[in-house]
């Protein structure tokens, strides 16, 4: 098997991924991503809200028709039955046609993209990574792992892994219905958020996210707290609310699936850049993870870019941690803090979701509104 070199690899072509092959590339950096997966349509299904900021819909000028729903309104429900709404323009998408479209920004900015190749081996000879997939041998200076949650990657690389506290179970289901039925029962332009501490999901949430003619249901609750998924998922679909919602409804798909709310403990060692899911790059308040594992790609090409330019390749993980810090991570280690006292009992989640109704998350953690 003949060996092909480039300046970055990057492993694994979720919404990460994608963005980094695409400012590496843009760069000038010769750029392989790799994905052990199809991406697209007719690909793998990755278990997600799908919920987007219009903000980010924008940016990248995301196709109105690839968006499942547009959303206006957020209705946060207790299972004491008091409801709370937050207004705020968002996109619901399907997972295989955003990651669809971001990926075909990569390889229209110049990157080599190359579908069901897993990768299964990584080893450092001398100042280069060499990586193994079923069909071929690549190496590269800098390695990119941006291949989830579960990081083969990274567990190949002996880093260590997530604490069970960080981490969240989740469960998804696609129930195919009709438009009608929808915007009768969850309205037309609006996602819905179940909470209940005592009731229903320790640390955690339960939601329904509408989508042409498909609603996605979700739960997802502390991996060390949850004793029976499948016997908690039913209580939530159970609620009279959710029972209504779904009772036109065929399931299509089951999956479940993990979200990290920690940090690893580190997010980058010798040339190698843990971005997005494998990096515990997400909210950890309300799982949102898609736009920072946007924003981390990025910036892991921009710290190789201003290492190589200024000759500081010893500083390449500083650069990499002060961007992430500056941009958005000092907030989410203030909300994975912040989480353990919003989730400790009934009162505190109240009060939070009253805060929320009229402020962001951010703004409840970073000035101490609770
Ligand atoms: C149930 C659920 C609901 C969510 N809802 C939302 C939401 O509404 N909004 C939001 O912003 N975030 C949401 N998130 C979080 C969001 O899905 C993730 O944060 C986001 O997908 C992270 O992107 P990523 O690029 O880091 O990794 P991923 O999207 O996980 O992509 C990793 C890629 O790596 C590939 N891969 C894995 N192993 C290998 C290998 N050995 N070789 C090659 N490729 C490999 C996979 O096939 C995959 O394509 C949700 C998560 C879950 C689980």
């Amino acid at each position: 098997m003949k060996l092909q070199n480039f300046d970055i690899i990057v492993v694994g072509a979720g919404p990460g991924g994608s963005i980094a092959a695409k400012v590496a590339a843009e760069n000038g950096f010769s750029t392989l991503i790799i994905d052990k997966e199809v991406i697209g349509e007719k690909g793998r299904y990755k278990a997600c809200g799908g919920a987007l900021a219009w903000e980010l819909v924008e940016e990248i000028d995301y196709p109105e028709e690839k968006i499942a729903r547009v959303i206006e309104s957020l209705e946060l429900h207790h299972v004491d039955g008091t409801d709370y709404s937050k207004k705020g323009k968002g996109a619901v998408v399907w997972r295989s046609t955003f990651d669809q479209f971001l990926t075909n920004m990569a390889i229209d900015s110049g990157a080599v993209f190359k579908e069901e190749e897993a990768l299964i081996d990584i080893k450092k000879i001398r100042d280069t990574h060499e990586i193994v997939t079923q069909k071929g041998k690549y190496s590269a200076k800098y390695i990119i792992a941006s291949d989830g949650v579960t990081s083969p990657t990274l567990k190949l690389l002996k880093w260590p892994y997530f604490k069970s506290e960080d981490l969240i179970l989740t469960i998804t289901k696609e129930m195919k219905t009709i438009k009608s039925d929808i915007d009768d029962t969850l309205g037309n332009d609006t996602v819905h958020l179940f909470f209940g501490v005592k009731d229903l999901i320790p640390v955690g949430y339960a939601w329904l996210f509408p989508k042409t003619e498909t609603i996605t249901v979700g739960w997802g609750n502390q991996i060390n707290l949850v004793k029976n998924s499948r016997e908690e998922f039913k209580k939530f679909e159970n609620l009279p609310f959710v029972r209504n919602a779904l009772k036109n409804s065929t399931q299509t798909i089951f999956k479940p699936h993990l979200i990290p709310v920690g940090l690893r403990q580190q997010l980058y060692e010798d040339n190698v850049f843990a971005v997005g899911d494998s990096g515990g790059i997400v909210d950890p308040i309300s799982g949102k993870g898609i736009p920072y594992a946007m924003m981390s790609g990025q910036f892991a090409i921009e710290a190789i870019k201003a290492g190589e330019k200024k000759d500081r390749l010893d500083k390449i993980g500083t650069f990499y941690r002060k961007s992430l810090d500056r941009r958005f991570l000092k907030i989410l280690v203030a909300k994975r803090e912040a989480r353990d006292h919003i989730f400790q009992n009934d009162e505190n989640i109240k009060k939070f979701l009253s805060l929320w109704e009229s402020h962001r998350s951010s703004e409840i953690v970073m000035r101490k509104l609770l």
